[in-house]
C-alpha cells in the first residue's frame, strides 16, 4: 500500500506552473498517468503488478476468479453452462502472459488495428481478445453460442474474453455488465472501463472512434486521463464486443 502510494505520487500527476514576471499568470496543466489505484481491482490470485520507474508490468496466469463451464469438472468454480449452447475444446489452464506498458501512455500519431491473440488483460486475469476468431473471421452466431456468461471461450492459446458478460444471476463477481466497472488494461497501456463512465454515471457521449475519451474515473481522484470504454452498441444480435476497434496508443506485446 505504501509502495503503491509512493508510486502514485511519483508518476501519477504533476502540475506545471509557468509564471512570468510580466503578467503574473499561472498556468496549471494537469497531466495524469494511469491511476495506480485501478490496479487494486485486478484479481490478486491471477495477476501480479509491478511498478518500475515509468513502467508497469502486468503478469497473469490467465485463471479467472469466477465460475465457468470451461473449468475442469473437478474445479470448485466449475458450473454447468448457463448461456453456452456449445463449448470449444479444452479447459481453463495455467498459463503465463506478461505485458509491460508505460505508466503514462500517450496517444500515438496513428491508430493500430488489433490482431489475433491477447490485446489486453482483464481485471480477472483473463486475456481480452478482439472481435475475430482464429482465421480473422468476425464473431458470428455459431461462435457466440460457445461463449460462457463471462463472454469467454477456450481457444488453442487458452481461455479468453471476446464480449461483455451476460446479465445472469451467476454473474455476481467482478465482470462489467452495463456499468462503470474497470474491465482491464489494453496492450497500449490505456485502461478500459464498462459501457458507463463514473464521471457522469452514464454512457459517455464524447467517445472517439475507439470508444475512448479523457475524463475522470472512480480511480483518478477527480483528475482526467484518457481511457477506453466498452462501446454501447450491439455487435451482433444482443451481444456487445469488448474491443472491436483500433488501439489509439502504441501497443506492447502481450507474451
Ligand atoms: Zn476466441
Ligand atoms: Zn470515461
Amino acid at each position: 500500500m505504501n509502495f503503491k502510494k509512493l508510486a502514485f505520487i511519483a508518476f501519477s500527476s504533476f502540475v506545471l506552473f509557468s509564471c512570468s514576471k510580466e503578467d503574473e499568470t499561472i498556468t496549471t496543466t494537469t497531466e495524469i498517468s494511469t491511476p495506480v489505484s485501478a490496479f487494486d481491482e485486478f484479481n490478486p490470485d491471477a495477476v501480479t503488478i509491478s511498478f518500475d520507474g515509468d513502467q508497469i508490468t502486468i503478469e497473469t496466469n490467465g485463471q479467472p476468479n469466477h465460475t465457468s463451464p470451461y473449468w475442469e469438472e473437478t474445479h470448485p468454480l466449475h458450473i454447468d453452462p448457463v448461456v453456452a449452447l456449445a463449448q470449444t475444446p479444452g479447459r481453463i489452464g495455467n498459463r503465463s502472459l506478461t505485458v509491460t506498458v508505460s505508466a503514462a501512455p500517450e496517444i500515438a500519431s496513428s491508430s493500430t488495428a488489433t490482431g489475433l491473440g491477447p490485446i489486453g488483460i482483464s481485471v480477472t486475469g483473463v486475456p481480452i481478445f478482439n472481435d475475430t476468431e482464429g482465421d480473422n473471421r468476425p464473431i458470428e452466431e455459431q461462435i457466440v453460442e460457445t461463449f460462457d456468461y463471462a463472454g469467454a471461450h477456450n481457444g488453442p492459446s487458452g481461455y479468453h474474453y471476446h464480449i461483455e458478460s451476460y446479465d445472469v444471476p451467476e454473474n455476481n463477481t467482478v465482470l462489467s455488465h452495463n456499468d462503470e466497472k474497470l474491465v482491464g488494461i489494453m496492450a497500449d497501456g490505456f485502461l478500459i472501463y464498462g459501457r458507463k463512465c463514473n464521471s457522469t454515471g452514464n454512457y459517455p457521449t464524447d467517445l472517439d472512434v475507439s470508444g475512448a475519451h479523457t475524463s475522470s474515473t472512480q480511480h483518478s481522484d477527480g483528475k482526467e486521463f484518457y481511457h477506453y470504454h466498452i462501446i454501447n452498441e450491439f455487435y451482433l444480435g444482443s451481444i456487445i464486443a469488448l474491443f472491436a476497434v483500433d488501439l489509439q496508443g502504441t501497443p506492447n506485446s502481450i507474451l
